[in-house]
């Protein structure tokens, strides 16, 4: 996952009250019913954990017809977060970050382990945290079912595990040229909102400020869209390093093909409208921590892909199309290729 900040730390909230690895357990992440508040709007599927938290593994059962999709996601205080991040925004990115994954592959979420190094036992930190990530993970349908507790520097490493039909999972190597390139939501938010974040004094309204951050710290995993695009995407990635660095992977894996994205089609928030142009497209192309999906689809799809995302209640915008070149190349609403000498774009380099 993407760097987010360079400072390593300690984190300075969990100075405290010790308890026992095992009472820790059970307080904070161990629930009734197995894992599920009875107020989660979405009931898992009926599935799947034959035995969640307390023995040496936890039992799944996968369905006839299906394959597990697994994916980790480790974030390291300073590195992935910034080291004075509220407890439980904390909660809720780990989790979402690797929701996104399972999204972006098309799969339902089931379950997920909590691999947890935590310098002190501190019970403000701990109910903040455990309670912004039930709260993403009853949004998701999604049960903890087991995990490691440890002293050390704040690191949360989860593992999510998820359902695809059998061959249902949307890869990305199976873009192809003149496929139409989509992305979910708005582009460019949390960059902003790591700024905000960083810099002593901003430009920004309170509105804005608040939008930008949210962004950046209680991102969207953009699930339901992601079963929806099953058969109609062609390939699929969530956007956790900048479209054009993630982009260039789906790219090089479908065969190092190229694509043509037009720099006036990308969506931009209230939040990121204003700013200057400069700004605009740096956020937009190669911001991190987006998360949302960016995919490919058949141009004769176009219908199909709007009628999963109203479905989903997730907008989504065509920013261009795949063509058989070997480089990303950036023009704007008239076609007219953009000159970018005098844009900073970190990674530039890697699209050149
Ligand atoms: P073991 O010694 O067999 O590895 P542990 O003592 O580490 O087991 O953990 C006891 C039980 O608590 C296991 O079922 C484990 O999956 C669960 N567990 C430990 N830490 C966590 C956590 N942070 N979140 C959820 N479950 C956890
Ligand atoms: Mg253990």
């Amino acid at each position: 996952m993407r760097r987010t900040c360079c400072r390593v730390r300690r984190a300075q909230a969990l100075i405290g009250v010790v308890v026992g690895e095992f009472e820790l357990i059970r307080r904070y992440f161990v629930r009734p019913e197995g894992g599920r508040s009875a107020a989660a709007p979405t009931p898992p599927p009926e599935t799947a954990v034959r035995l969640g938290i307390g023995d040496d593994c936890a039992l799944l059962a996968p369905r006839a017809g299906f394959e597990l999709a697994i994916s980790t996601d480790m974030l390291v205080a300073g590195r992935h977060f910034l080291v004075d991040t509220g407890a439980d925004a904390l909660g809720w990115k780990s989790l979402a970050v690797n929701l996104s994954d399972l999204a972006a592959m098309g799969a339902q979420p089931l379950a997920f382990t909590l691999a947890l190094a935590l310098p002190e036992a501190n019970p403000d930190w701990l109910e903040g945290f455990s309670r912004g990530l039930f709260e993403c993970a009853d949004r998701h349908g999604c049960t903890l079912i087991g995990g490691d507790t440890t002293r050390g520097p704040l690191n949360i490493c989860i593992t999510v595990l998820g359902e695809v039909p059998v061959q249902g999972g949307i890869r990305r190597d199976g873009a192809r040229p003149g496929d139409d390139i989509w992305v979910s939501g708005n582009l460019g938010d949390a960059a902003l909102g790591l700024r905000a974040l960083r810099a002593a004094a901003d430009d920004l309204t309170p509105q804005q400020r608040a939008h930008a951050v949210a962004a950046l710290e209680r991102p969207q995993p953009r699930v339901a869209l992601g079963i929806a695009l099953r058969g109609i995407a062609t390939a699929m990635l969530d956007l956790s390093d900048g479209l054009l660095g993630d982009l260039g992977h789906m790219l090089a894996a479908s065969g190092q093909l190229g694509a043509v994205i037009d720099v006036d089609a990308l969506p931009l928030s209230f939040a990121l409208r204003d700013r200057n142009r400069v700004l605009c497209l740096e956020a937009a192309l190669a911001g991190g921590d987006d998360y949302e999906l960016c995919f490919t689809a058949n141009a004769a799809a176009r219908s199909a892909v709007q009628f999963a995302a109203a479905q989903a209640g997730t907008a989504v915008s065509r920013i261009g199309f795949i063509d058989a070149g070997v480089a990303i190349r950036l023009v704007d609403g008239r076609g007219m290729p953009l000159a970018l000498d005098h844009l900073s774009f970190r990674g530039y380099d890697h699209f050149a």
